[in-house]
C-alpha cells in the first residue's frame, strides 16, 4: 500500500512539473507574439529625432535620426563632428571604433572603386589609397574592468575568505548542493529537500543578510553606477581623441544584436545591456543600427572575409575556424596588400557598424553592402551560389 501511494506522488509530481513546463512554455510564445507585432507596424508616424546643440545627448534608429540641424550648427560654431561604431560581445563586452568624417569619405571611395567599378579589367586597381583610410585602434571595455572598478571582485574575495571561517555554513551549503530540487526524482526526494533547506535556512540568513553583507551590498551598487558613468565617459574621451579635437561632438553608432545578456557561456561576466548605451545617450547622440552583414564585410573592399582556419591541437585530422578574426582574401584590397589582411572580428564588425549608420546620417542611404534590400544584395547571393568565375573568384573564394 506504501509503494501504491509513494508511486501515485511520484505521478503526481511528474504531472505537476510536466504542467509548469507547458505554461511557462505558452508564456514565452504569447510575449515573442507581442514583440512581432509591435515590430510589424509601421514606424512612419513617429517624429524624427533631431539633436541640437541644446538638446544634443539622444538615442534613437539610426533611420530615425536627423542631423541636418546639428551639422548646420556645427559648421557656424567651428566643431568637428565624429562618428562612432560599437559591436557588443561576450568575451570583450563593448568593442568601440573612432570614424572621422576624413576617414568615411576615404572609405566611401573604397566603396566606389571596389563595388561601384570593381571590374579589374575596367578599372586600374593600383591607385593610391586615400591617405586617411587607416585600420582604426578600438576602444575594448571588458566584464572584468567593470567587476574591479564596481568593487564586485573585491566583495567577492573578501566574502569567500571569510566564508572560509564559518565551517557551518560551508557544511549547509554542501548539504544544498547535494541535495538540489532540481535532482530531486521522487516526493520523498523532495521532502528531505526541504528538510534541508528548512535547516539550513537561519544559517544562510545570518551569513548572507549580515549587517556587513548589506553595507557590502550599498556600496557596490554606488560604485557600479560611478564604474559605468567612467567607462562609458572615457569611451567618448578616446572617440574625440582620435578626431583631434577635444570639442568634437560624437555621434555613436551602436550595433542592435545582442548585449551579452542572457549569454550561458561559462566563465563570462553578463555586464551587456542597456546601461552603457543610457550613460551614452546624455552625452551624445546614440543611433541604433542595424548589423546586417557588419562581421562578413571587409572595411577595405566590402567584399567578403572569411574566418581563417587551423589545425587543432593533439588532433592532426580536425580543422577548425578561427572565430576571434576575420580574413579577407581578395589580392587588391588595399587591407591585403599591406599586409593587414586578418584583422580583429570586433573590430571589423565596429567599423562596419560605424560605416553602416554614418552614410545613412550624412547621404541618407545606408551603404549597399550593409543594407538588407539593396539589389547589391541580391546580385552577391547570386554570385555566392552560382559557381566562380573570372576575376570574382579570388575575391569571393572561401
Ligand atoms: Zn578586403
Amino acid at each position: 500500500m506504501a509503494i501504491n501511494a509513494e508511486n501515485r506522488n511520484n505521478l503526481q509530481l511528474k504531472d505537476a512539473r510536466m504542467t509548469l513546463y507547458s505554461l511557462k512554455a505558452s508564456l514565452k510564445k504569447q510575449q515573442h507574439k507581442g514583440k512581432g507585432k509591435e515590430k510589424a507596424n509601421p514606424e512612419s508616424d513617429i517624429p524624427p529625432t533631431v539633436p541640437t546643440f541644446q538638446a544634443f545627448g539622444c538615442e534613437d534608429s539610426t533611420e530615425n535620426i536627423d542631423i541636418s540641424q546639428l551639422k548646420k550648427e556645427a559648421r557656424a560654431k567651428n566643431r568637428k563632428l565624429v562618428f562612432s561604431g560599437t559591436d557588443y560581445g561576450v568575451c570583450t563586452m563593448s568593442a568601440t571604433v573612432p570614424l572621422t568624417l576624413d576617414q568615411y569619405h576615404a572609405h566611401v571611395q573604397l566603396y566606389n572603386r571596389f563595388q561601384v567599378l570593381g571590374d579589374r579589367e575596367l578599372q586600374p586597381m593600383d591607385t593610391v589609397v586615400d591617405p586617411a583610410f587607416q585600420v582604426p585602434t578600438p576602444h575594448r571595455i571588458t566584464a572584468k574592468q567593470l567587476d574591479v572598478l564596481s568593487l564586485a571582485h573585491k566583495n567577492a574575495r573578501l566574502r569567500e575568505r571569510r566564508k572560509a571561517k564559518h565551517p557551518q555554513l560551508l557544511d549547509a551549503e554542501r548539504q544544498l548542493k547535494e541535495r538540489s530540487f532540481k535532482l530531486a526524482a521522487t516526493s520523498a526526494e523532495v521532502e528531505q529537500c526541504q528538510k534541508i533547506a528548512r535547516e539550513t535556512r537561519d544559517i544562510l540568513r545570518g551569513f548572507y543578510h549580515s549587517p556587513r553583507a548589506h553595507r557590502d551590498a550599498w556600496s557596490q551598487e554606488l560604485a557600479t553606477k560611478r564604474a559605468y558613468r567612467q567607462v562609458a565617459a572615457k569611451e567618448r574621451a578616446a572617440i574625440r581623441h582620435a578626431s583631434g579635437s577635444r570639442r568634437s561632438l560624437v555621434i555613436m553608432m551602436i550595433g542592435t544584436q545582442g548585449t551579452g545578456v542572457g549569454s550561458r557561456i561559462k566563465g563570462h561576466a553578463r555586464r551587456g545591456g542597456k546601461k552603457l548605451r543610457k550613460e551614452h545617450s546624455q552625452h551624445a547622440v546614440v543611433g541604433m543600427t542595424n548589423e546586417f552583414r557588419s562581421s562578413q564585410t571587409c572595411m577595405g573592399c566590402f567584399g567578403l572575409v572569411i574566418r581563417p582556419k587551423r589545425k587543432a591541437v593533439g588532433a592532426s585530422s580536425k580543422i577548425r575556424s578561427v572565430h576571434g578574426s576575420s580574413l579577407c582574401m581578395n589580392i587588391d584590397c588595399p587591407l591585403y596588400r599591406t599586409g593587414r589582411a586578418t584583422q580583429n572580428r570586433d573590430t571589423q564588425a565596429a567599423t562596419c557598424i560605424a560605416l553602416a549608420g554614418a552614410s545613412f546620417l550624412l547621404d541618407g542611404m545606408t551603404l549597399h553592402p550593409f543594407s538588407k534590400n539593396s539589389a547589391m544584395n541580391h546580385m552577391l547571393k547570386k554570385i555566392i551560389t552560382t559557381p566562380h568565375t573570372g576575376n570574382t573568384e579570388s575575391r569571393l573564394r572561401i
